[in-house]
């Protein structure tokens, strides 16, 4: 395993002018952490295609490692060509591929129906220079139809091409483990490298994690519940969780630690500090 585990953060494309400034103030705070690279999320069908490019092209001129999400469902093979074109041109290195869930009011699901495809499709059309990251769920994805299955499908993406797999949001440490022994007992030696969310905010955890499938254990909800407008208790008790829980994965060998960063600088800055990751000036 690697002793020296490595950051990256992920952000989502900002809607404005406003909100871009706000995100770029937000990135060159948090690249005083030397991330190994960052992200930006992409709406799948599309609907964000602009601006995570916009912002990937932001983050690129900044001379740090910059990785577009990009999903599958819904899209040609034609736009995928054009879109992972247009990112070879600004310089980019690594993507994260995904399948995406198609947005409501669309029905055609397209040529890519899992993400595996996009992989093997990336593969074809580009070769092996590209990093690929793709996704795991230690909590299980809520589509799979078991356990193993999800991670016999998690195989079938790093058999099609890719290099590396993030995972998923957990709060128990217990999961992310297990799914571990079990994705190398299914033959997969790449790094997975844990996703972390800052918690600071009961509404939209909740709601988030009913969503994808994340697991809140009981007593994490219920005291998330107890301090929902009580703001100071509630990220005091969520920073002691995450920090908790990030101390419990590096202790065990993590080859690095991916955080959400929902584009804000202190919930992560306060994390990293306290599990011993120093600052650049
Ligand atoms: P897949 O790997 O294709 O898996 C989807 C489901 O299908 C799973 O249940 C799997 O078990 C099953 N499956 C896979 N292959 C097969 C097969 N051959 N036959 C039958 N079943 C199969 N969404 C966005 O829209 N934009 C983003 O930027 C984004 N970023 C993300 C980043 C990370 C790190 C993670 C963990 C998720 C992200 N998502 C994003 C969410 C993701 O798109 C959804 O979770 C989506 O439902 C699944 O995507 P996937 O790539 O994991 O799909």
């Amino acid at each position: 395993m690697n002793t020296t585990p490595e950051l990256s953060f992920e952000f989502f494309p900002p809607r404005s002018k406003e909100g871009s400034e706000k995100l770029m103030a937000v990135h060159s705070e948090l690249m005083r952490l030397e991330p190994q690279f960052v992200s930006v999320t992409y709406g799948a069908g599309g609907s964000t295609q602009d601006g995570t490019f916009e912002a990937v092209k932001n983050m690129l001129a900044t001379g740090n490692s910059t990785a577009p999400h990009l999903t599958g469902v819904g899209s040609s093979r034609d736009d995928i060509k054009s879109i992972i074109q247009g990112y070879l041109d600004l310089g980019v290195k690594r993507l994260v591929v995904l399948r995406g869930d198609l947005p409501s009011g669309m029905v055609e699901r397209g040529h890519f129906k899992y993400a595996e495809q996009l992989v093997q499709f990336v593969r074809d059309e580009f070769g092996d220079d590209l990093h690929l990251e793709v996704a795991a769920y230690p909590d299980f994805h809520p589509e799979s139809a078991s356990p193993s299955t999800d991670i016999q499908y998690l195989k079938r993406k790093f058999d099609a091409g890719a290099n590396s797999a993030i995972t998923q949001y957990f709060f128990n440490a217990d999961s992310y483990f297990s799914f571990i022994d079990e994705a190398q007992r299914a033959g997969i030696d790449a790094p997975i490298v844990p996703g972390i969310m800052p918690i600071t905010n009961y509404a939209t955890l909740t709601r988030f994690s009913d969503a994808c499938g994340a697991e809140i254990p009981r007593w994490i909800r219920a005291r998330l519940e107890q301090y929902q407008h009580d703001e100071k208790s509630l990220k005091a008790f969520g920073l002691d969780v995450v920090t908790h829980l990030c101390f419990d994965l590096l202790d065990n060998g993590v080859p690095g630690l991916h955080f959400y960063t929902l584009n804000k600088t202190e919930p992560v800055q306060d994390i990293c500090k306290l599990i011993g990751f120093e600052q650049t000036k």
